[in-house]
């Protein structure tokens, strides 16, 4: 049963191969069994989820139960939960139980979704490796030695090692697209405000956004159907019309032009990743779509001016944190200075903290006009070199990562080389495009992603496009090849 995809699992529970608390049993089972090598749960909420499978149940056995009635679903730890821990990774907030659902989680619900459980991620989402979690770093499937990616990299390890169907995750700087790569699987960032934030944990709102993890585009589309639309809880949400995102899947994409970015295919690229790239494309000019070379002129600063307006938004979002409201609180503060600075000390790990020192800084006063308002500004040239691009191009296509999957450990010396690992995924988050990550080949038994990257709220023609690729290739469908089988 874990083998099987959304629009199987939505078949068989239809007729009556299995029940969703059958269903909802077996992953329940194999996360027990396989997660202790993976780590990419914190938190599995057995209970809850059998009680849903079994309403599930009740409303597939009445009729007219939505598509993904009955299917299970892990969260991303980012999430709110009614009920049950929402950690973020992070100790500050070990034990927090939210009192209410974030729209993506009752959105899901309300389709009949059952949540297994919540994922392993970097501390409040920052980071490229899942190394920062205060539970520790989630293994990549492909190979335990190696990072899976991140910041989610815990829903993109449970997804690869089939411990559940599909997972949410959240990306800012790439921390969708990333992991989705690192392990062999489709990443799709929506648009920036197509999903409600209501509920996530905010980073950096200006670019936080929600959206998906599975193996295929086709699943992507079913996924982003329950999770897309205005909320007014979030008054970033958009009031875009959502279309219906599976039913433009196979439309013919002869005649499209994809646009190369001519500063992502530098020297520099690594050959393996090019070749594969490469092979990518001529997959989809067989299909009739027109390349052409393009320049994103700015595309250089954005790592830049990401790590000034990043860090700036997580200072004054993180500010809650304090010991008062919410989570963690030292013990016995002799006044509410100390309180604060104790529980902030004890409460968040190194690189919440770096994030939080360069963010002050930049927004202080004297340096906020030197590098905060300096950022804005680059940050305009850079959506203004996308929206030129896109009046020639109807997708933009790049790699996702500069190298696969890295061991565990090996780059925690500096952070800098880290921040780069997003050097092709950090300026769509600027522009708040959306772009999506499928996976194209492996380079030395490692799974390689490539990116598309649409005009705003194009998520169908990524979605079109990505599952055309599918349709005659089976990199999506591959799993990594120690994995345990049966049960
Ligand atoms: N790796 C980037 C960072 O550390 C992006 C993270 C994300 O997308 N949440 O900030």
């Amino acid at each position: 049963m874990h083998d099987l995809s959304l629009t199987s699992l939505s078949e068989g529970l239809r007729q009556k191969t299995f029940s969703s608390v059958e269903l909802t049993q077996h992953f329940l089972k194999r996360i027990k069994t396989h997660d202790t090598l993976y780590n990419s749960f914190i938190t599995v909420s057995e209970d809850t989820a059998l009680t849903a499978a079994k309403a599930a149940d009740v409303r597939l056995a009445a009729g007219n139960a939505p598509a993904l009635c009955g299917v299970p679903i892990a969260h991303k730890d980012i999430f709110c939960t009614q009920g049950i821990r929402t950690s973020c990774a992070s100790k500050m907030l070990d034990n927090f139980i939210s009192p209410y659902d974030a729209t993506v989680v009752s959105n899901m619900a309300k389709h009949g979704m059952v949540s297994l459980g919540k994922t392993n991620m970097d501390e409040f989402a920052m980071g490229s490796s899942n190394e920062t979690s205060y539970y520790g770093a989630v293994k990549n499937p492909w190979n335990t030695e190696c990072i899976p990616g991140g910041s989610s990299g815990g829903s993109a390890a449970a997804v690869a090692a089939h411990l559940c169907p599909a997972a949410t995750a959240s990306d800012t700087g790439g921390s969708i697209r990333q992991p989705a790569a690192l392990c062999g699987l489709t990443g799709l960032k929506p648009t920036y405000g197509r999903i409600s934030r209501f509920g996530m944990i905010a980073f950096a709102s200006s670019m936080d956004q929600a959206g998906t993890m599975t193996h295929s585009a086709e699943e992507a589309a079913l996924l982003l159907q329950t999770m897309a639309g205005h909320d007014p809880k979030d008054s970033t949400s958009s009031p875009h019309s959502v279309p219906d995102y599976s039913q433009s899947l196979s439309n013919d994409i002869n005649g499209l032009t994809i646009g190369l970015p001519t500063e992502f295919f530098s020297a520099d690229l690594d050959p393996n990743i090019r070749a594969l790239t490469d092979a990518a494309i001529n997959e989809l000019t067989q299909q009739g779509v027109n390349v052409v070379e393009i320049s994103l002129p700015n595309i250089d600063l954005s790592v830049p001016t990401y790590y000034v307006l990043a860090p700036a938004e997580a200072s004054t979002n993180l500010s809650r944190f304090d010991g008062v409201r919410y989570g963690h609180r030292c013990n016995n503060p002799i006044d509410l200075n100390d309180l604060y600075k104790r529980t902030r000390n004890e409460g968040f790990g190194e690189e919440v903290k770096r994030r939080i020192l360069i963010g002050t800084y930049v927004l202080s006063a004297g340096y906020y006009d030197a590098y905060y308002q300096q950022a804005l500004k680059v940050r305009q040239l850079i959506k203004q070199d996308f929206t030129e691009a896109f009046n020639n191009v109807d997708v933009i296509l790049c790699p996702s990562t500069p190298s696969t999957a890295y061991p565990i450990g090996s780059r925690n010396d500096d952070p800098v080389q880290m921040y780069l690992e997003d050097l092709y995924t950090i300026g769509v988050n600027l522009a708040g495009l959306p772009g999506m990550s499928i996976p194209i080949g492996q380079s030395d038994g490692l799974p390689v992603g490539m990116q598309l990257i649409g005009n705003y709220f194009q998520e169908e023609r990524l979605l079109n496009m990505a599952h055309r690729y599918q349709t005659v290739t089976e990199w999506h469908l591959q799993s990594p090849s120690n994995l345990s089988e049966g049960s």
